[in-house]
């Protein structure tokens, strides 16, 4: 059924929009070709989405499309890549053109604000399967690793707390706290590509809360090592957070839910002052292992406290 057509030349290819320079071949070959600036390496990540499972069927393909990019930018952010350009895998149980003309939409409009090239993909028949394959480009030795947090440093993050986990949970009905913040924060999350470039000069660390900041900071302080205290009252929460936990009490949703795809970063006390003001500080890093949490003064595990919310 998809071999009578090709859906990426068909729905995907837009010869006349090729933007970088580096594009030395886009869509039609077998490969497309790409050129490195000298001083530069290739940042490559790619991230899969699968109907039910990182998604609800029926959900509105222009902000899958835009999703999708936003979920690979993101992990390109973090480690302080520029986007160059993309490749595309869809796997399709028909070719809905309406669908696919939407779903393009989405991707489109993300990927022309950050000049982001679609050079290539796939398309295959079977159960809704979305994935993207990103490339960017950092300056040799400058990118921003998990492994680089130091005792001392403090802990940011961009943006604020679990909008988007809010969001999933009204959209699973587990609250009827209806908030628009939410649902734009978990449909169309805004990959922080500007702000992990501005602080691949000065950060230590840095990664993009995709699963929840108990476990994305566990990545961090696992492979540097190191441990952290993070302050409560210091956690930038959205008005519609802070309604949600004074109704449940569940004060641990800010930092277990995932999705929001802001950025965590580490950095010297002495050049905090280069932190730009929608970030921020919520702890330090410590040489006693583990995340711990200070609430009001009382000093936790949190790790054990987010198992056991989960259990
Ligand atoms: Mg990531």
């Amino acid at each position: 059924m998809l071999s009578e057509f090709n859906v990426i030349e068909r729905f995907f290819a837009r010869p006349t929009s090729i933007k970088k320079a580096s594009t030395v071949l886009g869509i039609g070959d077998d490969c497309a070709l790409l050129s490195i600036p000298e001083g530069y390496e290739l940042a490559l990540t790619t991230d899969t989405m699968v109907e039910g499972v990182h998604f609800f069927a029926e959900t509105n393909p222009e902000h899958l499309g835009h999703k999708l990019l936003a979920v690979n930018l993101s992990d390109l952010a973090s480690i302080g890549a520029k986007p160059m350009s993309v490749l595309l895998a869809l796997t399709l149980p028909r070719v809905n053109e309406e669908w696919l003309e939407a779903f393009a939409k989405g991707f489109f409009s993300l990927a022309d604000e950050f000049s982001v090239d679609l050079i290539g993909g796939d398309t295959t028949s079977g159960s809704l399967t979305l994935t993207v394959q990103a490339l960017g480009l950092v300056a040799r030795g400058k990118s921003l690793l998990r492994s680089n947090a130091r005792v001392g440093d403090f802990i940011y993050v961009s943006g604020s707390l679990g909008n988007a986990g809010l969001g999933l949970l009204f959209l699973q009905g587990k609250t009827a706290l209806q908030s628009s913040v939410a649902m734009t924060q978990f449909n169309t999350p805004h990959p922080r590509v500007d702000l992990g470039l501005k602080i691949s000069i000065f950060a230590h660390a840095c990664i993009d809360i995709s699963d929840g900041l108990v476990g994305d900071l566990g990545h961090i302080l696992k492979q540097s090592q190191v441990g952290a205290c993070i302050d409560w009252l210091a956690l930038p929460l959205s008005d519609d957070v802070r309604a949600y936990i004074q109704q449940t009490g569940d004060w641990l949703m800010p930092l277990t839910a995932g999705d929001d795809y802001e950025l965590c970063f580490t950095v010297p006390p002495e050049l905090v002052a280069l932190v730009p003001q929608y970030c921020h500080k919520i702890g330090v890093i410590e040489e006693r292992k583990g995340l711990r949490i200070n609430r009001f003064g009382l000093i936790s595990d949190l790790v054990g406290k987010a198992y056991e919310h989960f259990s």
